[in-house]
């Protein structure tokens, strides 16, 4: 049943057009796990500079999304779990012992400065963007401060502390009726899996090594359980694993979940650990051999999330997620880097691009043969996909009134203090609310000249409401002291950078 199936370069179709928003939070590269620590936020910063460097925000809507609130969050996660999240802090963590053991926060999953609002920018970025491709407002959206796949109900795990995938799909399954996960991260995506394990709505499918690796779940016997019996897919794979093996068993097992789940929506989860070199993960997978799940993904035209997730050797993560956002915006990206904030940690190629190694790759065409036999035939018994009853979709749980709403923002800004979010929420008149529907949302959000439409609050940026932002786009609205659709994301230092790249053009 297998074949192994030639790596031919990736192709893009530059006349097709594809709405892309993508969600990027500048403060979301500050935060620090500690010294030591494999996981780094800032390689999300690294990714962004180098997609603008690469005048990507010529191609798509730049959005920075509404951190999400408590009352958000508990949609999956548990009431006391959220409260302890957003009130745990390196000083006060003696008044939490017996909570860090109950909720697995310490050593893999540290308590840093800031915790709740990084945790609360990730999940904000894929509810907002679920919101987006709710309204048809968008076929791709983009996060890749999120993807943090291991967060369990009320558990830290690998990393990861809410799960901004799970609340990402909640959202979709509001208008859809079903939602594919798929997760290119070299661990299992145990946190999504097991919050969709006895329900036909999401499937979920996942390729990550399997035997003596974290977390230890993932196994081709994992199928799901009652009415989510066959709608999760496990692809356990050995070290090593190259483009043209990963590609032969990747395609094939999406193309036939595609045709017989028939999902409207999908979730893209790209984590950056299954590169070649990953400080972390075993496998051996190129940029290209990476990128060609996100390719292969988007081919079949149905509204997409793409998440960022693992990876962790940044310099490669970014390089990827660039290259990536580039296939989904129809550009090959040039291989030379163009100058950009952090072009020393590209050193000493300056290219784009990662390459695979001569390590050794452990699946055997027989080992991928059994594999790919026994998913496709539990796929069999998906043939006929589950009839949604609508009335099934969780109604809105956004009709909360506006005492509560004040609560959780007023909550949001003071985790930490000094964010930018606070300092947007402080300087924002009371006046000046703009109906989202009244975006032209095919204007850019940056002018073509590279320049910012500046609105007038000093950093270029534009920050929705309160008023549940991820829930109800028709109560979306924008505030930027005049000027509509500006909803830029760039720190001032970012647009000088442009501006003189542009000058130099
Ligand atoms: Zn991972």
């Amino acid at each position: 049943m297998y074949v192994r199936l030639p790596f031919d370069e990736l192709k893009v179709d530059p006349t097709q057009k594809k709405r892309v928003a993508y969600f990027y939070d500048q403060d979301v590269g500050n935060y620090f796990y500690g010294t030591g620590h494999c996981m780094k936020p800032h390689r999300i910063r690294m990714t962004h500079s180098l997609i603008m460097n690469y005048e990507l925000y010529k191609k798509m809507e730049i959005y920075r999304a509404q951190p999400a609130t408590n009352l958000e969050l508990t949609q999956f996660h548990t009431d006391e779990y959220i409260d302890f999240i957003d009130r745990v802090t390196p000083d006060n963590l003696g008044l939490f012992e017996r909570e860090q053991i109950i909720f697995n926060v310490g050593d893999d999953c540290p308590v840093f400065d800031g915790l709740g609002e990084f945790c609360k920018i990730s999940c904000g970025g894929s509810m907002e963007a679920a919101a987006r491709m709710n309204n048809g407002s968008c076929d791709v959206a983009i996060n890749y401060a999120g993807g943090l796949h291991h967060a369990k109900k009320s558990e830290a795990s690998g990393f990861c502390y809410l799960n901004d995938i799970v609340l990402g799909i909640i959202e979709l399954l509001r208008v859809h009726p079903r939602v594919l996960y798929i997760d290119t991260d070299v661990h299992h995506g145990d946190g999504v899996e097991e919050a969709f394990y006895s329900t036909d709505r999401v499937m979920t499918c996942s390729f990550h090594k399997f035997g003596e690796f974290f977390p230890g779940t993932g196994n081709l016997n994992d199928i799901g359980l009652s009415k989510g019996k066959y709608y999760s897919v496990n692809v356990p794979l050995r070290d090593g694993i190259d483009d043209a093996s990963y590609k032969s068993i990747f395609e094939p097992i999406i193309s036939k979940v595609i045709e017989w789940y028939r999902p409207s929506a999908i979730v893209l989860q790209c984590g950056g650990d299954s590169l070649s070199g990953d400080r972390l993960g075993p496998f051996n997978l190129s940029m290209r051999g990476h990128a060609n799940c996100v390719s292969f993904v988007k081919s079949f035209d149905i509204p997409v999330m793409v998440l960022g997730g693992g990876g962790y050797t940044i310099r490669n993560v970014a390089r990827t997620w660039a290259f990536e956002t580039g296939i989904l915006n129809n550009v090959i990206l040039p291989k030379e880097l163009p100058y950009n904030g952090y072009y020393e940690y590209y050193a000493p190629t300056y290219e784009l691009d990662v390459r695979s190694s001569n390590m050794n790759n452990a699946n055997s065409e027989e080992y991928l043969d059994k594999i790919l036999t026994s998913v496709l035939a539990n796929l069999d018994n998906t043939k006929h996909t589950p009839s949604v009853q609508m009335n099934e979709v969780p109604s809105s749980s956004w009709n909360f009134d506006d005492d509560v709403n004040e609560d959780d923002e007023k909550d949001a800004i003071d985790t930490n203090g000094g964010s930018q979010y606070a300092r947007d929420k402080a300087i924002q008149p009371d006046n000046e609310f703009y109906d989202d529907d009244d975006i032209d949302r095919g204007e850019k959000n940056i002018s073509d000249n590279g320049n910012t439409n500046t609105n007038g609050n000093g950093n270029g940026v534009a920050t929705s409401n309160g008023n549940g932002s991820h829930n109800n786009l028709e109560e979306d609205t924008t505030i930027n002291n005049g000027n509509k659709s500006n909803n830029v994301t760039l720190t001032d230092d970012e647009v000088n950078e442009i501006e003189q790249l542009n000058e130099e053009d």
